[in-house]
């Protein structure tokens, strides 16, 4: 046994990239699991952000980073990064109007318009903004597309379709062209945030994406659910840099803003389709005021850092799993806490034992490991958009982030599923530690859906940090065909963010210990390797990673 061991540890230190990953310390399922039940237990409230939930949760992952001997990860010597919050809910009474000549549109705030303000402010307003439409709102150079071209946008009301801009194929003018904004899938650019984003950039004054049911991939009643609080970060201008205004139209009243402006909402449509598109101004000036309840939270997130071994430790490879949830609210069946036991009970759990795997290593990676435990992700990635934007240690010398949001409970799997597979080189070392597994590496099943939007790998991505999106596999060793998809159906439809995500009796983690393993390689093999990984050619994030990197 100990011959054994200085043998494996000799493998290790040797060429720590090439170690079998059957040599590696094991990932335990029972250890995995009994995180999960503390920190999905009615204790820990449903660890909402600001709450005693929160103050239980981060004691909890301190505490156990420091048994496993981890030192803090934050350079003041603590395990906390601080991430200041701001709730902002805006008063439902506010109307939007536009304004031509005589002629005078009042929209009402949710059935017609759902708008926000991200400004720290009681008020935020646009008066007389004249309203420009500027097609999908998309600048990106790798396309040559510009919907802004010789457009001054600042105090603009821009007004923008939703999704990527559906360009033909040229071979094949049914299909979309797989070469330009990623085909069929969605790219960054088919977001609203980006929407919102890029338009502030511009300097606009509001910014409002016309709703689509198809393209936005889910009916105007989910945006109408956004009428209530929304959580941000407070940036040191207060979020000043924002568009005052932020929101959706219904895809009526975006229709008759257009006709309003002499537009025809499908002749614009086609035009914003091409290359040649250029912004319209629709002679309709904008007004709204919205008056808002602000409050403000300290929230936390918790960072370990093990060490690297050489003149590399100051390069990093960084786990994130989400510690959040929703806390308590509306009772469904008679409970009140959402647990959130599966999303993310498990990938925090997941988080805590491969830390507890690498302190097991007889040497650690030449290069370090950070073990990021991100609040507000259920707020829209708020924790680990806070650290992408104040790192730390700097993102250019940080080689990938590695994320873990919901577990595989339902037992062993024949594959793991990468979303936004193709998008980096890691994608490599999945495919090599799963094959050593006698596993197979899958792509998402719905890639128009924009998952690779929906996590926390995506701010390191966006930050052009390669990014890992690891999700649970579909095909299930010793069950029926299509019991993946049926667990995964139900866990959507009945638990998926309600109080009934709860630790089931029948859970089995042996295919997570299984994925956590794999992941564990991999972090590990990219610490160890003799380059960093690479966004692929094609890939939206690229062009950020290379600047950065000064290629
Ligand atoms: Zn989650």
């Amino acid at each position: 046994m100990k011959a054994y061991a200085l043998l494996a540890a000799l493998a290790i230190s040797a060429s720590g990239e090439k170690t079998p990953l059957a040599q590696l310390p094991k990932i335990d399922a029972a250890a995995v699991l009994a995180h999960t039940k503390v920190l999905a237990s009615d204790d820990y409230e449903g660890r909402a952000p600001g709450t005693r939930g929160e103050e239980r949760t981060v004691a909890y992952l301190v505490e156990q980073f420091k048994k496993m001997g981890l030192p803090p990860g934050n350079t003041d010597g603590t395990y906390i990064q601080k991430v200041p919050l701001v709730g902002i809910t805006p008063d439902p009474s506010t109307v939007l109007t536009f304004k031509k000549g005589d002629e005078e549109r009042r929209l009402k705030f949710k059935d017609d318009v759902v708008a926000w303000t991200k400004h720290v402010d009681e008020t935020a307003a646009v008066n007389d903004s004249d309203v420009v439409f500027v097609g999908y709102g998309v600048v990106a150079p790798e396309f040559q597309w510009d919907d802004y071209k010789g457009l001054d946008a600042r105090g603009k009301t821009l007004v923008m379709l939703v999704n990527d801009p559906p360009v033909p194929d040229p071979a094949n003018p049914a299909a979309l062209d797989p070469k330009t904004f990623g085909g069929r899938a969605m790219t960054y650019y088919g977001r609203w945030t980006y929407k919102y984003e890029i338009g502030a950039s511009k300097g606009a004054a509001a910014v409002l994406i016309i709703h689509e049911t198809g393209p936005a991939g889910y009916p105007f009643g989910v945006v109408q659910g956004k009428t209530g609080e929304q959580f941000d970060l407070i940036t040191p201008d207060r979020n000043k840099g924002r568009a005052a205004i932020e929101g959706w139209l219904s895809l009526d009243q975006g229709k008759s803003l257009l006709a309003m402006g002499g537009q025809d909402f499908d002749a614009l449509k086609k035009q914003a389709a091409t290359r040649a598109f250029k912004p319209v101004p629709l002679g309709v000036k904008a007004s709204m005021t919205i008056h808002n309840t602000v409050r403000t939270i300290d929230s936390r997130n918790v960072v370990a850092k093990l060490p690297g071994r050489d003149m590399h430790k100051d390069e990093y490879v960084v786990y994130t799993a989400h510690w959040d949830h929703f806390g308590i609210g509306d009772p469904i069946a008679g409970d009140r806490i959402y647990n959130g036991a599966k999303d993310n009970a498990t990938g925090t759990a997941g988080l805590l034992e491969v830390a507890h795997a690498f302190t097991r290593l007889p040497t650690p990676p030449k290069r370090s490991i950070l073990f990021l435990a991100v609040t507000a992700e259920e707020q829209g990635l708020l924790g680990s958009q806070y650290y992408s934007m104040a790192p730390i240690y700097p993102l250019a010398k940080t080689l990938a982030n590695i994320n873990m949001d919901g577990l595989n409970v339902y037992g062993r799997t024949r594959d793991i599923i990468l979303i936004g597979l193709g998008n980096s080189e890691l994608d490599d070392y999945v495919k090599a530690a799963a094959a050593e597994q006698g596993r197979v590496v899958r792509g998402d099943a719905e890639p128009e859906k924009g998952f690779y939007y929906r996590s926390d790998h995506f701010n390191f991505a966006k930050q052009g940090v390669p990014a890992l999106d690891p999700d649970e596999g579909i095909e299930f060793i010793g069950k029926p065909a299509g019991y993946g998809q049926r667990v995964r159906d139900d866990y959507t439809q009945n638990r998926y963010h309600k109080p009934s995500d709860e630790v089931l009796p029948d859970w089995d983690l042996a295919g997570a210990a299984e994925d956590l393993q794999l992941l564990f390689a991999v972090g590990y093999r990219v610490a160890e390797a003799d380059r960093y990984p690479e966004w692929r050619p094609g890939t939206e994030f690229k062009a950020k990673r290379d600047a950065m990197l000064k290629r």
